[in-house]
């Protein structure tokens, strides 16, 4: 069986967990900090964070055109909670640096303060049917869909995953849990 290189966007936040996760899928997790570190890998992580600080980071090691080539081949990319603001086109209110591949505006740290940080069950139909435990620590949540974007799950009418073509991006964070099917999904988009 071929191994399958993950690259993990690891300049801040969780990408360790992410790292552990790709691992336990039977996949080989690479640390990315340099655009040049892209070209071994087949799928990309951004894991969750501060999106201002990881997008500040990634603009001064020239990673978003590496990035946004890797997207624009094809290639898989996965953002979580601050990855999944670095997706989206539009960030609500904000001007933030992004890489804009999703059509999806999101909005930050938008489940509010009295629930900064929470666990749920998310139902997610193409995982089947036990739900996933949702860690949702001072999450965004999409706003607005556009073409091409498929919603894969909500809470409390929320939408916290979406995918759009081989683009995923989820609220929540599947890394802090020991469930591995979110990550699975993502990697069966290279069979695909
Ligand atoms: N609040 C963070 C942001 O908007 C995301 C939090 C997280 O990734 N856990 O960047």
């Amino acid at each position: 069986m071929v191994v399958v290189t993950v690259g993990i966007l690891a300049l801040q936040g969780a990408f360790l967990e992410h790292a552990r996760s790709v691992a336990a899928c039977g996949g080989r997790p690479v640390e990315i900090r340099k655009p040049e570190q892209l070209d071994d890998c087949r799928a990309l992580i951004i894991p969750g964070g501060e999106s201002t600080a990881i997008g500040k980071l990634m603009d001064q090691f020239g990673l978003f055109d590496a990035v946004r080539r890797f997207g624009a081949d094809g290639r898989p990319i996965f953002g979580t909670c601050a990855g999944m603001v670095l997706l989206a086109r539009e960030i609500e209110g904000l001007q933030q640096p992004r890489l804009g591949l999703m059509n999806i505006a999101v909005k930050r740290n938008a489940f509010g303060r009295q629930v900064d940080s929470f666990e749920a069950d998310i139902y997610v139909p193409v995982l089947g049917e036990a739900p996933v435990r949702g860690v949702f620590i001072r999450a965004p949540y999409v706003t607005a869909v556009g073409r091409g974007v498929e919603t894969l799950a909500s809470f409390d009418g929320k939408v916290v995953l979406v995918r759009q073509g081989r683009l995923l991006a989820g609220a929540f964070h599947p890394e802090l849990t020991a469930d591995t099917r979110l990550h699975r999904y993502f990697l069966s988009f290279l069979d695909e």
